[in-house]
């Protein structure tokens, strides 16, 4: 059985340094392996409490360098690897994240490879996945979506990190399964991440089986995720879900 565990949802900053909600990444389980994607702080201790073994791990996707992408990426690598005694583990990340030593220079020859995300680029992983990324997002950091292609044949989207852009629907048109970081309720000038009305633009061009909400700051969480959830899915006629900590769905 393929499925995602949502292990976190925190996007804001104070959301995450108070852990209002968990900082973990998510899994993408493939029959019995892992892909861990974007492994922030909490991933290792999240993993454990749903007992999902580190070391069958196969993969690890980090979308950009930000800590609350990437903050356990150096403990799983050496929970993985047993400490570089096994070869193990393919990692995706930036170019830019790789120059700031994401991860520690001493870990990365512990992995089996590490690959970096170019834009609008293929990367073929275990077990017949794959997965694309879109063009750069408009986050500051070097940051992409990703667009998995999984064994039931649906496409499984991940709008990562960005602000609004013009044609950013274009990029996930293709996903069945859309997941939305939204980490604003409102617009804040100068904040490079998407809020309702972003969200709402995106869902007027699009018409995914399935949206889930994540990534909450403060401002989202105040307002009440699944009262939004509920309202988008009425206003929209599609399915619209609010995720939770450990939230799991079948793919
Ligand atoms: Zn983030
Ligand atoms: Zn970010």
């Amino acid at each position: 059985m393929n499925e995602v565990i949502f292990l976190g949802t925190a996007g804001g900053r104070y959301v995450v340094a108070y852990q209002l909600r968990s900082s973990a990444g998510t899994v993408i389980k493939v029959e019995d392996e892992l892909i861990v994607l974007d492994p922030g702080p909490g991933t290792l201790v999240h993993l454990a409490k749903k007992k999902l073994q580190v070391r069958k791990i196969s993969s690890i996707i980090v979308s950009h360098k930000h800590l609350d992408h990437s903050a356990d990426l150096n403990v799983i690598i050496d929970a993985l690897t047993e400490g570089g005694f096994k070869k193990r583990g393919s990692l995706f990340i930036t170019e830019e994240a790789i120059n700031e030593c994401i991860p520690l220079p001493y870990l990365r020859d512990f992995l089996k490879n590490i690959d970096f995300l170019k834009p609008r680029t293929e990367y073929t992983l275990e077990k017949g996945i794959s997965f694309k990324t879109t063009r750069l997002l408009n986050h500051g950091a070097e940051n992409y979506g990703l667009l998995f292609n999984m064994p039931s044949g649906k496409i499984l989207g991940f709008i990562t990190d960005t602000a609004y852009f013009e044609g950013i629907e274009e990029e996930f048109k293709t996903a069945n399964i859309l997941v939305i970081n939204v980490v604003r309720y409102t617009r804040l000038k100068g904040v490079l991440h998407l809020c309702i009305e972003d969200v709402k633009k995106i869902l007027s061009k699009l018409r995914p089986e399935l949206v889930i909400l994540t990534h909450f700051g403060m401002s989202m969480l105040r307002a009440n995720p699944f009262k939004l959830a509920k309202e988008l899915s009425k206003e929209f006629g599609l399915e619209i879900k609010a995720c939770y900590d450990g939230m799991t769905i079948r793919v």
